[in-house]
């Protein structure tokens, strides 16, 4: 029976005191992943490796479920555990559990041994000699080949005998907390919750904001957001979502400017706030959704007018990206249902009919000074008075 995982992890250039940060962090999320699910686990750092051992009942595809979603695994092996070490014994255990996992099926396999245990009755290359042998004997349905074999059947020999055969496939990336903290702009779409997934795979600490125009937006387009948020956070981790209050703001902003600039000028105060609130919560950098041409407001021009107003990097990690592409993505990690919901969005409210899409910084900013009076004082109110929901899955 399975009772541990080996955890295998594959980032080159962490090296030194980063492999221990590195490490300890995917022990910490490992742990995080496992309370989430029944039953009680051990997490253990070992020569590069983290095991995870169950120390009661549990759920095996429950497990693998959160272990698949945690980043910085490359791969999962689901390890029997074999405490009697004697060989003839673990030779029982291991084509036992071949049977289990391979069935009747005809394939190859390569033996592979280790041994911390010096004192053990065979070497490493009688290990692999011997229960090839066996196995051998005891399934008709195998077949060796060293070079390229189907299956690898690893034996290590430590204080107790660990067995495994399977290797599956983890998300790969970074543990989440290994690269620092960015602010996202989650809005009710395809293509923010994504980004942010993106992100946090990279090992980013994900905060996000969310600008919302009630009465013009409904609870119901706010919820929606909170849930993508929620479903991200079943990867990158418990998620702190500021809900800004942009109503005053884009009415001020109607009222006073030309209305085929109101898209980029919205979008620009919305950078300006959540460059604040990032620099009060401990964000590096920023995070949006934006793809070159997908419309008027994402045009290399307008692109450009936006980011004007960071002094933060703004990360865009669909930046080239087909909708297509985005939407695929959207569909694996499960927000795509949740973000075609149709509520509407704050910025679509009061579009104009022929937008700009060459917009000149120039000229945004002189249309902007009408705004002088009362804008700042706006903004800090809009900040200040901001709701935090906290999310995690
Ligand atoms: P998305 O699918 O992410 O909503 P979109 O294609 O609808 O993207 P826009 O509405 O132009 O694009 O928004 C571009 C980016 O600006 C979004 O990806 C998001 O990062 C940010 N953004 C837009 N509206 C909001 C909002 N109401 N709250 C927070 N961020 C927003
Ligand atoms: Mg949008």
């Amino acid at each position: 029976m399975v009772q541990a995982f080996l955890i295998k992890y594959s980032e080159i250039g962490i090296k030194g005191k980063n492999r221990y940060m590195f490490e300890d962090a995917l022990r910490d999320r490992v742990a995080e992943k496992l309370k989430k699910c029944e039953g009680t686990f051990a997490v253990q750092r070992e020569n590069g490796r983290i095991y995870v051992e169950a120390k009661s009942e549990y759920d095996y595809e429950e497990v693998m479920e959160q272990l698949t979603k945690c980043f910085g695994i490359a791969h999962i092996c689901p390890v029997v555990l074999i405490e009697d070490k004697s060989f003839a014994h673990i030779c029982r255990e291991l084509v036992a559990h071949m049977e289990e996992e391979i069935g009747s099926r005809p394939f190859t396999f390569k033996v592979f041994a280790k041994r911390s245990d010096k004192q053990y009755e065979r070497t490493s290359p009688e290990i692999c000699q011997d229960a090839g042998a066996y196995i051998l004997e005891h399934m008709p349905n195998a077949k060796v080949d060293v070079h390229h074999p189907e299956v690898s059947v690893n034996i290590e020999i430590r204080h107790r005998a660990y067995v495994y055969v399977t290797s599956i496939k983890g998300p790969g990336g970074m543990p989440v907390g290994t690269s620092g903290r960015s602010m996202l702009l989650l809005s009710g779409g395809i293509d923010s919750p994504v980004a942010g997934y993106m992100m946090a795979k990279r090992g980013v600490r994900i905060e996000a904001v969310y600008f919302h125009a009630p009465p013009y937006t409904s609870e119901r387009a706010k919820q929606k957001v909170i849930d993508l948020a929620e479903i991200v956070s079943d990867y990158a981790g418990e998620i702190r979502l500021h809900i800004v209050n942009f109503t005053d703001i884009q009415m001020y902003i109607y009222e006073n400017c030309p209305h085929d600039e109101l898209t980029i000028i919205m979008r620009r105060y919305m950078m300006k706030i959540a460059e604040r609130i990032a620099g009060e919560t401990e964000c590096m950098s920023l995070v949006t959704g934006e793809s070159v041409g997908q419309v008027a407001s994402q045009t290399m021009q307008s692109l450009v007018a936006t980011n004007a107003v960071c002094t933060m990097p703004v990360f865009r990690p669909v930046i080239a990206f087909d909708k297509q592409d985005i939407i695929d993505i959207a569909e694996k990690i499960g927000t795509f249902e949740t973000s075609i919901q149709p509520y509407e969005d704050c910025c679509t409210i009061f579009v104009a009919k022929h937008p700009v899409t060459r917009p000149d910084c120039a000229a945004i900013e002189k249309s902007e000074q009408r705004l002088a009076e009362k804008i700042d004082e706006m903004l800090e109110c809009a900040i200040s008075d901001r709701e935090i929901v906290t999310v995690r899955k």
